[in-house]
């Protein structure tokens, strides 16, 4: 038999108390070196009914059964390449495609399905993984789903799931699986020792510099803008590959991670003949999996590949890792790293050389977001509405404060009684449009609400900056005063209390239903503070007495008529998207002008 690690335990659980409650397809995230093999064997001998164990290829579902069976229990195999067709023991092990073809030997019920590596369930739903998961939903309605994956965050395609357990919403978009009811982080296994530490050695005076490479919109960079960086540099790969040579004396294997095909080959023509290989996309199977066999017994010491050499690939006793080549996410970093993390006997730790100047760290847990520069880093951001923590890349000062970050919208969900679901939504920055008031994402061109085109705030203040009778000032303060107009119907003043000390002022009319309507559009959604909490009173004195749930703008802009200044716009720069040096600048500016104006008057 066998005992679970703690985490491992808790994994079990957490699985459990979900499928308790709910029904949706699930996501348990667990890097490589977690033993999710253990988690598997526990979840299948607790399971009250039978359990179906998937994979994609068939060396996962062999090495899965085989832990499985080391635990002293029996299993089946279902798989073609395999040579074994069993689909009636308690536990099955298959491949999905040899499932998809037999479906009719999957004719009675199963009560738990794990996908392993379930980042590959698409959604598409001709597919084989979802033709299967149909056909056992419809032998079992109640069928439950689990997928494991070290990977929930894909370039291009984003979380595989829509919510985190920590009450955190990862997508609108609706997902197969709905949850993470679990996730480890790589740092808990470096921290707890079921790692092999890492030493990283960042090389800047030997490095490539892909600091101005863009990406395409899925994230992605591009092969000719990499080859070109690498090309720039002629002089660089050879004395890197003698630098990862020389620290290579005492490792027992080593794998590099080279930025293109073309780049790998010229790795490779600088590394030992006999002990060195390449892996790229088109390396036939056979030769691959001579290599990496190779590779395992230590008959190679060097391996180069391009993309990631993953599912399959298991060597433990890695223990130097080159980084040529940047890396797109957190995610890939340690995806990469990782390879050179297992634990294997005499191993003391892995040397992670980075000639890329790769930003990520392996305590980085994956927010979805690209680092922005390397000066960021996480923070948490409270949610002003909900209350949610988040955690956004943003840039503190050296005593902890604050100075920006680049968050949008609040990650936070509540779940009711009832199971229904509601994401808060507050965004920290905001466009509102200044027709209907609606909030929009900063991308947005055009109000979603009522399709109005939509200005950015940087851009408002430089069209007003440019028309010569407007007042554009930072705005302080504002004050709201109910009254009545000389008609005696009620109204709302609003005044704003700007920088230079001159008060602009704004008059809501609250007596028609359509002058209500208009207040609460224009003024209270653009203005509220705490959005999550509704607001709809509509008389003066009701507003007034609320003044604290409602901020004054960034800016205002007036326009001279007459002897009066009149205000003209208000702008909301939630959350510094116009940056603090643009700000003075604008602000210099924006007081000459003043000074300028009151000088001509
Ligand atoms: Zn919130
Ligand atoms: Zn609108």
């Amino acid at each position: 038999m066998y005992t679970l690690r703690p985490y491992q335990s808790d994994a079990v659980k957490a699985v459990l108390h979900y499928f308790r409650r709910h029904a949706s397809p699930a996501v348990a995230v667990l890097p490589t070196g977690a033993g999710k093999s253990l988690v598997i064997a526990e979840l299948a001998r607790i399971a009250k009914g039978r359990v179906l164990v998937l994979a994609h290829v068939k060396e996962l579902v062999e090495q899965n059964h085989a832990k499985y069976e080391g635990y002293g229990l029996n299993g089946g195999i279902f798989s073609a390449g395999l040579g074994r067709k069993e689909s009636q023991d308690k536990v099955v092990f298959a491949s999905v495609q040899s499932v998809v073809r037999n479906l009719d030997a999957f004719a009675d019920q199963f009560s738990l399905l794990v996908i392993d590596e379930c980042h590959r369930v698409p959604d598409n739903q001709d597919s084989s993984y979802r033709r299967v998961i149909a056909h056992l939903q419809t032998v079992n309605p109640g069928l439950k789903v689990l997928g494991l994956t070290a990977t929930p965050y894909r370039l291009g395609q984003g979380w595989i799931y829509q919510y985190h357990t920590s009450g955190k919403v990862r997508t609108t978009e609706t997902r197969f699986f709905r949850d993470c009811v679990f996730e480890l982080p790589i740092s808990h296994l470096l921290d707890e020792g079921f790692l092999t530490p890492a030493h990283v050695l960042d090389a800047p005076l030997l490095s490539y510099d892909f600091s101005q490479v863009s990406r395409t919109a899925n994230g992605y960079y591009r092969e000719a803008d990499l080859e070109k960086v690498v090309a720039n540099a002629p002089r660089a790969t050879p004395q890197i590959v003698e630098q990862i040579v020389d620290y290579a004396r005492e490792r027992q294997g080593v794998m590099i991670f080279a930025a293109t095909v073309n780049h790998a080959r010229e790795v490779l023509s600088y590394l030992p003949a006999q002990a060195s290989a390449l892996i790229v996309g088109d390396t036939p199977s056979t030769e691959r999996d001579r290599l990496i066999t190779a590779f395992k017994q230590k008959a190679l010491k060097y391996l180069v590949n391009v993309s990631v050499l993953t599912t399959g690939f298991d060597a433990p006793h890695v223990d130097l890792i080159a980084i040529l080549r940047p890396t797109e996410s957190v995610s890939l970093y340690q995806q990469i790293a990782g390879r050179g993390l297992r634990l294997a006997p005499g191993k003391q730790d892995c040397l992670i050389l980075d000639y890329a100047g790769n930003v990520y760290d392996l305590y980085q847990p994956e927010i979805g977001m690209p680092k922005p520069d390397s000066d960021s880093e996480l923070v948490t951001i409270p949610c002003p509405a909900c209350g949610f923590n988040n955690s956004f890349w943003g840039k503190l000062e050296d005593n902890g404060f604050l100075i920006e970050h680049y968050g949008r919208q609040c990650q936070g969900y509540f779940e009711d009684e009832d199971g229904e679901r509601e994401i808060c939504g507050y965004r920290f920055r905001a466009k509102f449009c200044d027709e209907c008031g609606a909030d929009n994402d900063i991308a947005a061109r055009r109000c979603h609400q009522c399709d109005a085109p939509l200005i950015d705030p940087d851009k408002k203040l430089r069209e007003a900056l440019k028309l010569k009778d407007a007042l554009v000032v930072a705005c302080n303060d504002m004050t709201l005063t109910a009254g009545k107009n000389r008609y005696q119907k009620p109204q709302l003043k609003v005044t704003y209390h700007t920088h230079e000390g001159n008060d602009l002022h704004e008059v809501w009319p609250l007596a028609s239903k359509k002058q209500k309507q208009d207040f609460l559009a224009r003024f209270v959604r653009p203005h509220l503070v705490d959005r999550h909490r509704p607001f709809d009173a509509t008389a003066p004195t009701k507003v007034t007495a609320s003044q604290h749930r409602f901020h004054p703008p960034d800016f205002v802009i007036a326009r001279k008529q007459g002897r009066f200044w009149h205000l003209r716009q208000k702008i909301f720069d939630v959350e510094n998207f116009i940056s603090q040096d643009r700000l003075t600048a604008l602000l210099a500016q924006s007081r000459g002008q003043a000074f300028a104006e009151s000088d001509a008057s």
